[in-house]
């Protein structure tokens, strides 16, 4: 093992007969079609298209998407490269030869692409939630991983494609976004490793940050403060550790012509509340279907929690997909949340 690869295993742990199989899989596939979970988020989105680019590198036919009804790359992800790569659902193979996915924890996280998922020959999975069910013909899977992105980096690496600047953005928007800026627990000395060899091909952390953090439409503040204003706190709830919660209704968007992406966010200054252990923003879709977001400070395992509302995700970040009412989302969400002994790892 060269100086090289023992920097990169340190931060995947992965099986080598795994990495083995992926690479000639891949290596010996004239055509790979990718695809990451539906309402992409930078992990997903920018785990996929680095990898794309770098098997465009290698010559290969790559298309990418992602399965939601209404195709869009979210307004804060457009300054990610490779995008050129993107295709809609409609276009997407019904059975390919080669299918990889990102950042997927179940074949319904597809979304549309599902269907390709279950036909597609073969079906490699890149992936670090630890809920991951263990879908398609092999998985690289490391639940220790900071981000998808830390699987991505490796596999472009055994490829022996070298990360340009470009792949390096998209790696990066990957690991920023999943370490919370490297706040959460899940920022090893790989990770902080990592994000050095992607700043080292140039990339502009300032730009980055100021795209995914610092930036809004008027609108957001607007409805950020419909959401502060009916924002409630529960101190018995969650077992008596505390739970705050609002609500974020279609119509408010409506009224400032915010998409729905633009809200993603707001469970960020919600969780902030220290009398509750459990945050959670409750968003209505354009659909109308209600997209629960959940967080928890360690003692409280929401992913359990959500993924007994039929979603999933991470001990400390976690959400579910609801066609309840608010309250009745809310009151079945409440019974299932209470405090855990075992300390869990964060995204
Ligand atoms: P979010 O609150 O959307 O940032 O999501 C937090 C975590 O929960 C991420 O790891 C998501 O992959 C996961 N997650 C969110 N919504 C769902 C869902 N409907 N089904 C499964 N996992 C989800
Ligand atoms: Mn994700
Ligand atoms: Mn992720």
């Amino acid at each position: 093992m060269t100086g090289d690869d023992r920097l990169h295993g340190a931060g995947c742990r992965v099986p080598e007969q795994d990495w083995a199989r992926a690479i000639e899989l891949i290596s010996s596939a004239p055509e790979v079609a990718l695809a990451c979970h539906v309402s992409p988020d930078g992990d997903a989105l920018g785990s996929m298209l680095a990898t794309g680019m770098a098997l465009r590198v290698l010559g290969k036919n790559v298309v990418a998407s992602f399965g939601d009804q209404r195709f869009a790359v979210p307004r804060l992800l457009r300054f990610m490269p490779g995008q050129e790569l993107l295709v809609e659902p409609a276009a997407y193979p019904e059975s390919p030869a080669l299918m990889v996915t990102f950042d997927a924890s179940t074949v319904d996280r597809l979304g549309l692409l599902g269907d390709s998922a279950v036909k597609a020959r073969e079906l490699v999975v890149l992936d670090h939630h630890p809920s991951n069910t263990g879908f398609g013909t092999m998985g690289l899977i490391d639940p220790a991983a900071a981000a998808t992105a830390v699987v991505a980096e490796e596999l472009i690496h055994r490829l022996g494609v070298a990360v340009d600047r470009d792949m390096a953005v998209c790696l990066y928007t990957g690991l920023v976004t999943d370490t919370g800026s490297f706040r959460h627990a899940s920022t090893t000395p790989a990770a902080h490793a990592m994000a050095g060899r992607l700043i080292a091909t140039g990339l502009r952390t300032d730009e980055i940050a100021r795209e995914l953090w610092d930036r809004s439409p008027f609108g957001y503040l607007k409805v950020l403060g419909a959401a502060l204003d009916r924002v409630v706190l529960e101190r018995e709830s969650a077992g008596g550790l505390g739970l705050v919660w609002t609500y974020v209704p279609r119509l408010d968007r409506a009224s400032y012509g915010l998409p729905y992406d633009e809200v993603e966010g707001m469970i960020d200054v919600i969780r902030r509340t220290d009398e509750a252990e459990v945050a959670v923003v409750v968003k209505e879709d354009d659909e109308g279907a209600l997209q629960v977001s959940t967080r928890s400070k360690g003692a409280v395992d929401v992913a359990r929690a959500c993924s007994a509302l039929g979603g999933g995700g991470h001990s400390r970040a976690a959400g579910f997909t609801s066609h309840l009412p608010v309250e009745e989302t809310m009151a079945a969400l409440r019974g299932l949340l209470s405090a855990t002994p075992e300390d869990v790892r964060d995204e």
